[in-house]
């Protein structure tokens, strides 16, 4: 089966531009191979482990060997996914050389941590919806118009002799009700609302979802989230709204990393608000997630600073002082029109 199809930019002169495989290609392969490790990104969400956890639920369906990476614990809020308690820092000491790494969500590999042993690239497949994906894989499965990587897999899923359960169909629909905000961004498209209706068809079950995900704060969480919300800074005649969380404020409110996860969106909703920044100092680096209205391109701002994601939400981790991040994110949006 042929690798990555590099093709030459219009002027025949530019850079190899790698391509994505076919469906076809990505599902010979898939049935071509016995053992995967399925890898999400650092602080994981509710796409990359759900959309890791849907493919690989499928492929133990065909008798495969599945195993799950991933450097951070699972998230508390997605603990209740089909195949989570798998999922663990651990590579198999038995595992197969031919084993297919498949990376889900992410745009670089580099965003899988520090921990991977290393792996030829002929054994990774990258499956993403990212802009600006770097096709780092022998295998490439990225399309950017996909509401999240899990709708990705459910082509595939349906390109496999697979029956989408009902755990698989609550990991799909896991993944997009996380990328879509619940169906309240703007790329909840009709596509999308009909792939949500057959999962839950299928047996998705919506409500455990909205329960385990979007509703279920914990009162450190809310607590945070009130002192994240006294500290917001209005610029730029109300386009750009940010605040920040450090370490005292995730002791006082007794609070951790996962319970920052909700107060980007409340800024980004003030109304007349362009781009949204929350800047989180602790654990020895500035994260910062920024979140756009429409008009500012904030995968282009996250991108000057090395970060990524899509349009409308995207991060990066900024290596300096609060201050130092706060000024560069700034300019970064401004250079963005904002
Ligand atoms: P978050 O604000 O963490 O919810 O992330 C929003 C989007 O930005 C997601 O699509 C992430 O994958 C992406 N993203 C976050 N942090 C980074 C980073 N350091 N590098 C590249 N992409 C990132
Ligand atoms: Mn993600
Ligand atoms: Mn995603």
């Amino acid at each position: 089966m042929s690798s990555t199809v590099g093709v030459k930019g219009a002027n025949g002169a530019g850079a190899v531009v790698p391509q994505s495989n076919s469906t076809e290609e990505v599902v010979a392969e898939l049935l071509r191979r016995s053992s995967f490790m399925f890898v999400s990104h650092v602080k994981p969400d509710g796409d990359t482990l759900g959309a890791g956890l849907a493919l690989g639920l499928a492929l133990k369906q065909l008798g495969k060997r599945v195993g799950y990476f991933q450097q951070d614990p699972v998230p508390r809020n997605l603990r209740f996914l089909p195949d989570a308690e798998h999922v663990a820092r651990d590579v198999p000491a038995d595992l197969p050389a031919d084993t297919l790494w498949v990376f889900c969500d992410m745009s670089d590999f580099s965003r899988a941590g520090e921990f991977l042993p290393k792996i030829e690239r002929a054994n990774m497949l990258d499956v993403d919806h990212h802009l600006g994906n770097s096709h780092f894989g022998g295998f490439n499965y990225v399309i950017a118009t996909e509401a999240s990587t899990g709708t990705c897999v459910l082509r595939l899923l349906h390109a496999l002799d697979v029956t989408i359960t009902p755990e698989i169909a609550t990991c799909i629909l896991t993944t997009i009700m996380t990328d879509t905000g619940a169906f309240m961004h703007t790329n909840t498209t009709a596509p999308v609302l009909r792939m949500s209706a057959e999962m839950i068809e299928l047996g998705a079950d919506k409500p455990l979802i909205t329960e385990e995900i979007f509703a279920n704060k914990r009162f450190a969480a809310t607590k945070l989230l009130g002192m994240a919300l006294e500290r917001m800074v209005l610029e730029d005649d109300g386009r750009y709204c940010w605040t920040y969380v450090d370490e005292e404020m995730l002791r006082v409110a007794n609070a951790d990393g996962e319970d920052t996860e909700e107060i980007v969106q409340h800024l980004r909703a003030v109304e007349g608000v362009e781009a949204a920044a929350l800047f989180k100092d602790y654990e020895g680096a500035v994260r910062v997630s920024l979140r756009s209205s429409g008009r500012i391109n904030v995968q282009a701002a996250a991108a000057m600073l090395n970060g990524g994601g899509h349009f409308m939400a995207s991060g990066l981790t900024f290596e300096g002082t609060l201050p130092a991040a706060v000024e560069g994110v700034h300019a970064a949006l401004r250079a963005q029109g904002l």
